[in-house]
């Protein structure tokens, strides 16, 4: 697509780790990645020095390595080490997560110990509302409440799948295990996108001989070298 001419125009939402503005193509956004961090429901802030720098990075990476894979996303171009231009999309309202390994909220809920690697992955979604602190949702949710249409579910489903085998393995063949990681998809023209990011924010990523942890469970728990770590990951998954 041809961007040389756009150009940003207002800012048209911030969330807790982006700013998002419209641009002079109403079909495409300007999305610049903030170094603030945040988790537990927004209770614990702070930042991570340099942060959109390595989100901007990985994404960009993951996002090409995807669209040449046949899973198409909203990445468009790169317009700076924080800013990515992205296609407008009609986000569906529900997080996907896929999980290759126990951590996180599934062993609070179900009382499991962590690092269990499942024989299958797990899907599961959350509705996106602050609000109401991201309710989960089962599949009848999301299409009989009206979330996401069952063909754009349908899609979004297989398009999780193939983003986890395609990842998993790039990730393993750089020394990363893909634990679990949290999706988002649009629609634009009538086809499903993937689009959000996909960082060490939204991962959760394990040295694979270790078991170091890489991601944002660094800054959750206090685990310290947050930005070392982060900056450690996306350089395996970036260069090479
Ligand atoms: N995740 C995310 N945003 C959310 C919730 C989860 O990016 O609002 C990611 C998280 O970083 C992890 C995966 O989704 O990689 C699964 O998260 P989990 O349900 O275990 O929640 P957590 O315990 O991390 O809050």
């Amino acid at each position: 697509m041809p961007n040389g001419d756009v150009t940003k125009g207002e800012l048209l939402y911030e969330g807790k780790a982006k700013k998002i503005y419209v641009t002079s193509d109403p079909a495409l956004l300007w999305a610049e990645f903030k170094d603030d961090a945040t988790a537990f429901d927004g209770d614990k802030k702070g930042t991570i020095v340099n942060k959109g720098v390595y989100n901007v990075a990985l994404s960009e990476a993951m996002f090409k390595l995807l669209d040449e894979k046949g899973v198409p996303t909203h990445y468009v171009d790169t317009l700076s080490d924080r800013e990515l231009l992205v296609r407008r999309l009609d986000i569906h309202p529900v997080e996907i997560v896929v999980r290759n390994v126990s951590a996180g909220s599934v062993c609070k809920r179900y009382g499991i110990d962590k690092g269990i690697t499942f024989d299958e992955p797990i899907i599961e979604y959350f509705l996106k509302n602050d609000e109401l602190h991201d309710p989960m949702l089962n599949r009848q949710h999301v299409t009989v409440l009206g979330y996401a249409p069952a063909d754009a579910l349908e899609v979004m489903e297989k398009y999780a799948l193939a983003v986890n085998e395609i990842l998993s393995e790039y990730m393993l063949a750089r020394g990363v295990r893909l634990v679990d990681f949290k999706l988002e998809f649009g629609s634009a023209d009538g086809k499903v996108y993937l689009g959000d990011e996909i960082t060490p924010d939204t991962c959760r990523l394990w040295d694979a001989e270790t078991g170091e942890v890489f991601d944002k469970d660094r800054f959750r728990h206090d685990m310290g070298e947050v930005e070392d770590h982060y900056a450690a990951v996306v350089k395996l998954l970036t260069e090479g």
